[in-house]
Parts: structure tokens; C-alpha cells; sequence
């Protein structure tokens, strides 16, 4: 058709100035103009219910937070060497929403900056280089978290102070949760000792606290609370990566660490938190900022910046003031039920995980094997049918639905209808066939 040619054709200029290695859903990507609230519109006039992002936090083009940011750029945007009262307020807003012992922040402008921070701040403190990661992680695209990272794409040689744990997920292992616990927890117990015979020592655990990129597993109780009395016994510090579990996402808690009732002492942040405008942070301990800031100059020209602080305060203030944390436990809750029952019903899928509003089902093929494939097709019929997910996890066979946090029943109506309907369309023998 000529919107394929008109798509195919976009395709090739932005390959030929970005190259064809960034990138891209689906087999015929999605060209898109505009967005609003839980939609998103092609090119070619097609409503598309997203499903899948979950940086538009308060909804695409949310009203509050565009005027917020407009209005601010309008006045004044300048770099952080300045007084300025927007900046202040949003940092006050911003810690008001953590556990008493977090109450500084250091601003950034991505998740891959939070999170370098973090390890800087956690050498520092340590004198150790030891780290502890989840197997299948992704934390950034710098060096040090691309040395890291066993997950997605990177060539960057694991780094030799580096050690990843299996994480323990009780969905898929039917032993008995203290066997399971206790197994894992001698696992990290392992990890933190040979980091010690190394020399390495032991400077941070850093972890998502959904295991999101991992495939949304579900340790058993007491795992990651285990793991952190191991770390902090250890001399090290507990990094929680916030970036794809905060700000109510998972509806029971408004910071994901809290599902795990731990202290972390350092939380990074980024994704959702300036709704689409770059902003990222790490919130710390008043001693560990003033131990790092004392003994370095940091400065970050852009981040926290009178703009992206307009913008960080409209997302906080539509996301309490809309009360989207409970919205998304309330709806969850109905996800939860609804798919639990298609699952039931469809032996290609496993399992269901995720908790609010993030949302895994696991797939599998008629062999009970992990089916990449399978997920695949599904992804590319729901897209068809225009509704957007993804898939994640190490064997990318989890279907992964995200949705921005203003996600209403007769959005997951729309979704469970066309999930349904499309788990039965790739698995019609015509379908295997192709
Ligand atoms: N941490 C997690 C858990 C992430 O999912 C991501 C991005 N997918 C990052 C960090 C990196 O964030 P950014 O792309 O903003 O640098």
C-alpha cells in the first residue's frame, strides 16, 4: 500500500542518517504523529491503544504537564549554577514521597546517569569495587553498566568485579519457598564472599525491584530483604533501580524497594519521572550525599534544570493528586483476575506476573518449552489488531503490558479483548504453519 511505501521509505532516511542498528518494533514499524492520554496516532490515521510505555506516566501529552513546561520555558530556563525556587520546591515534593531516611537527591537527566552516579557514590563510600547485579539485568548504556549487564545486546566483556545472581522465581520453580530462599540466598552469600577473595570487596547491590528486564520473576518472601542484610553486612551498599517500578506503578507501593521492606541507601530514578522531558535523579542519605559532594565537585549542567523541574513537579502532582497509585492496584487487581483466567483457559501460556500495573504473561509452545516465537507473533497480531505490548525477558517469551498509569477499565477491556484473540490466533494451526 502507500502507507507501507511511505513507511518503508521514512525507514530508509532514518537509517541512512542514524544507521539500521537503533532500534525498532515491529516488522512494519510504527509511524507515529500524535499522542493522547492512553493513545497514540499513526501517520496513516490509526488509533493505536498503548499498552506498552510507561514514560508517559500521567498520560501522552498530558495537558498539566505540557502547559508546566511551556510556561516555564516561556520565563526562564538556565543551568543549575543559579538560585531558583521551582527547582527547590520539586526536590521538597519529591522527597516527601520517600521513607525519612532518603532526603537528598541529586538530579540527572537519564536513568544511565542515576545509575552511574550511584556507583560512584557507592565506590567512594566503600573503597570497593565489588558488585552484585541480577543475571539479565539492564541498568544503561554507559561503560560501567554496560561491563555489568548479562541481558540485552552488549559487548562490553563482563567486568571481573562484577557478579550476577540467579534470581529465585517461585512461578517457575516448584520446590518449597524456604528450599527455594535459602538456596538463593546461599547463592548470594557465594557471590559476596568470592568478590571478598578477589579483592574486590563488596561496594553495591544494584537491582530493579520488579526484576523487570529479568522477566518479571517473583523471588520468594524475604529474598531481596535477605540479600540486602548479605550486602550491608558485607560493608556494601543497596542500590534500588526505581527507574521502570516507581512512582505507583506497582499500585502497592509508591517505590518499588517497598514491596521488599528494605532500606536502600541509594534509589535512581528516570523513565516516567518527567513524563517524555529527560530527568532522572538519585535520592541518598543526607550522610552519603555530603561524604560524595564534599570530596567531589559534581555538577550536571541540564539536570533538575528550571524546565525539567516544572515538568518533574506536574508528573508529581498529577500522579498524587490524580491518585494513580491506587488506580493502579484497583486495576491491577482486575488484570490480574481477567488474565489469570485467559491463562487458564490457553495451555500456551504459563504464567502471569507483574503486580498494578505491569503485567508479564509468560508463553510457552505446545511442548511446554519457553516460546520466543510465539510471543513474537503475538506482539505483531496485537499491533495488527492495535493494541501495544512488548516482550522481555531472558528467553523473550513474556508478553510485557505497561500501560501509562491513566489506564482505565475500558482501556483493559479493549486489551483483554484483543489478548484473547490474539494468544487464539497464533496458535490456530495455520498460524504454527506459516
Ligand atoms: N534502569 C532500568 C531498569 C531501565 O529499564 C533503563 C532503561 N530501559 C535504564 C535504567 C536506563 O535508563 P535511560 O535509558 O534513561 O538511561
Amino acid at each position: 500500500t502507500d502507507q507501507h511505501a511511505a513507511a518503508d521509505a521514512l525507514r530508509a532516511r532514518r537509517s541512512a542518517v542514524i544507521g539500521p542498528h537503533s532500534p525498532l518494533f515491529y516488522d512494519q514499524p510504527l509511524h507515529v504523529v500524535s499522542g493522547q492520554g492512553v493513545w497514540l496516532t499513526s501517520a496513516n490515521g490509526v488509533d493505536y491503544l498503548d499498552a506498552y510505555n510507561n514514560v508517559p506516566h500521567v498520560g501522552h501529552c498530558n495537558p498539566v504537564v505540557v502547559r508546566a513546561i511551556a510556561e516555564q520555558a516561556a520565563k526562564l530556563n538556565v543551568h543549575t549554577r543559579y538560585l531558583h525556587e521551582g527547582v527547590v520546591e520539586y526536590g521538597e515534593m519529591l522527597l516527601a514521597t520517600f521513607a525519612p531516611h532518603l532526603e537528598r537527591v541529586f538530579f540527572t537527566n537519564s536513568g544511565s546517569e542515576a545509575n552511574e552516579l550511584a556507583l560512584r557514590i557507592a565506590r567512594q563510600h566503600t573503597g570497593a569495587r565489588g558488585l552484585l547485579v541480577t543475571d539479565f539485568n539492564y541498568h544503561g548504556n554507559t561503560t560501567s553498566l554496560a561491563e555489568m549487564s548479562t541481558g540485552l545486546v552488549v559487548r562490553e566483556p563482563l567486568g571481573a568485579h562484577v557478579r550476577p545472581l540467579r534470581i529465585p522465581d517461585v512461578l517457575s520453580d516448584p520446590r518449597s519457598q524456604d528450599v527455594v530462599l535459602a538456596e538463593a540466598l546461599r547463592e548470594a552469600a557465594d557471590a559476596i564472599a568470592s568478590l571478598q577473595a578477589a579483592g574486590h570487596g563488596v561496594s553495591a547491590l544494584l537491582f530493579d525491584p520488579l526484576f523487570t528486564t529479568e522477566g518479571l520473576l517473583h523471588p520468594p518472601a524475604g529474598y531481596v530483604q535477605g540479600l540486602a542484610a548479605l550486602v550491608h553486612g558485607a560493608g556494601g551498599l543497596v542500590i534500588a533501580d526505581e527507574v521502570q517500578s516507581g512512582l505507583g506503578r506497582s499500585g502497592s507501593a509508591f517505590w518499588g524497594h517497598e514491596l521488599h521492606d528494605i532500606q536502600p541507601d541509594l534509589v535512581t530514578m528516570g523513565k516516567p519521572l518527567g513524563n517524555g522531558h529527560p530527568l532522572g535523579g538519585v535520592v541518598t542519605t543526607a550522610a552519603l550525599l555530603e561524604e560524595f559532594g564534599s570530596t567531589n565537585m559534581y555538577f550536571n549542567t541540564f539536570a533538575g534544570n528550571p524546565v525539567s523541574a516544572a515538568a518533574g513537579a506536574a508528573v508529581l502532582r498529577e500522579t498524587l493528586g490524580r491518585e494513580l497509585q491506587a488506580g493502579a492496584a484497583r486495576l491491577g487487581e482486575h488484570a490480574r483476575t481477567a488474565l489469570e483466567e485467559l491463562a487458564a483457559e490457553r495451555p500456551g501460556v504459563r504464567a502471569v506476573r507483574g503486580t498494578g500495573l505491569f503485567f508479564g504473561l509468560e508463553l510457552v509452545d505446545d511442548d511446554g518449552k519457553a516460546s520466543a516465537d510465539r510471543a513474537k507473533r503475538v506482539v505483531e497480531e496485537m499491533y495488527r489488531n492495535g493494541v501495544l505490548i512488548s516482550r522481555i525477558g531472558p528467553k523473550d517469551n513474556v508478553l510485557k503490558i505497561r500501560p501509562p498509569m491513566v489506564f482505565e477499565q475500558e482501556h483493559l477491556h479493549v486489551l483483554l479483548d484483543r489478548l484473547g484473540a490474539s494468544l487464539d490466533a497464533v496458535t490456530e494451526p495455520e498460524a504454527v504453519a506459516r
